[in-house]
């Protein structure tokens, strides 16, 4: 199945995947064994590159500093920029309370998994996800220092605070764990920031593009491939009656979104037993894929589905030309 790329008319929509590892939702979820390092991206990152070549799509990985550090993985990640996807950079540690590290802590979780993604895929990347979208003012004044073009951390809703809620209700841990967590998925405020991608003017006259992660304009509800899935759930009518009317929304805001997935999104509890209790494991990975073609082939109907670095470039090259055509 081949969808159309090539439209002048219709607007760039980004597709990025966060290279989530099963180490890291049983460190968040406080399981013990996450310190092995548990991996499934040898499993999952062919399965998941050979559904994106028949689909025809390049799209944006943002890998985790500490996975590139592993044996296992690294043939897999090579294979990312093999065939011609970005990849980008989603801190070392992959810890979601990053928002509270200090300045040095920030710029060494930085440079650390750059470099390693650097020397394990030949692609330096240009873009950042900070885990769990957290960020906060020293991030976006450290990625612009290091010439990185685009941020990609802000996720702007105001169901954050339901998401942790559901975190801690489903996981075991301390009341200094807890505490740790206390501001995983951001508060309500994150659901004040703009939906549409925007820059930065840092005081050092420096500039850093956001691309948030999309949420529906107007009422900032999430529609990333994971919360489709969680509808589907439910009901399959609703998730793309729900998305055909995020698309709808976007559409009227005059941009083309910046959708998310996750590898939960394309594997089961039979695969990883060992994360049978993340939402929607329980559903078959072929109605997962099947369900992901169904959500591509509504996207590419509106928008030309690239990588972040092509929407990011688009962005910059149409910004170029409006300060041109005032000056
Ligand atoms: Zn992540």
């Amino acid at each position: 199945m081949r969808f159309p790329t090539k439209d002048a008319n219709r607007h760039l929509a980004a597709i990025s995947l966060d290279l989530d590892n099963k180490w890291s939702y049983l460190k968040v979820r406080g399981t013990p064994g996450w310190e092995k390092f548990p991996t499934y991206l040898d499993i999952f990152i062919p399965q998941v590159l050979e559904e994106l070549k028949n689909l025809g799509l390049s799209i944006t990985f943002f890998i985790v500093g500490q996975d590139a550090v592993l044996e296992q993985n690294r043939e897999a990640l090579q294979l990312l920029t093999k065939t011609g996807h970005e990849v980008g950079n989603h801190s070392f540690h992959h810890e979601p309370w990053f928002h509270l590290y200090s300045r040095e802590q920030i710029k060494e979780e930085i440079q650390r998994a750059h470099d390693l993604i650097l020397e394990n895929t030949w692609k330096a990347p240009i873009g950042f996800r900070g885990p769990g979208y957290s960020w906060n003012q020293d991030l976006i004044e450290i990625l612009a220092g290091n010439g990185y073009l685009y941020d990609a951390s802000s996720l702007p809703t105001y169901l954050g605070p339901l998401a942790r809620i559901y975190y801690f209700w489903t996981s075991r841990l301390s009341k200094a764990e807890r505490e740790k967590r206390s501001e995983l998925f951001g508060g309500f405020k994150e659901g004040l920031r703009p939906v549409k991608p925007y820059f930065w003017h840092l005081p050092s006259e420096r500039f850093l593009l956001e691309i948030p992660v999309t949420s529906t304009p107007f009422f900032k509800i999430p529609f990333h491939m994971s919360y489709l899935i969680y509808l589907a759930s439910y009901s399959e009518s609703l998730m793309f009656n729900y998305l055909r009317f995020a698309v709808a929304l976007c559409k009227i805001r005059g941009f083309g979104p910046s959708f998310l997935l996750h590898p939960l999104d394309f594997l089961d509890a039979d695969l990883v037993p060992d994360l049978a209790f993340f939402p929607a494991m329980t559903m078959s990975r072929d109605k997962k894929i099947r369900l992901f073609r169904g959500v591509i082939n509504i996207l590419s109907r509106h928008f030309q589905l690239v990588d972040l670095r092509t929407l990011a470039q688009n962005i910059l090259e149409s910004h170029r030309k409006k300060s041109r055509s005032f000056s």
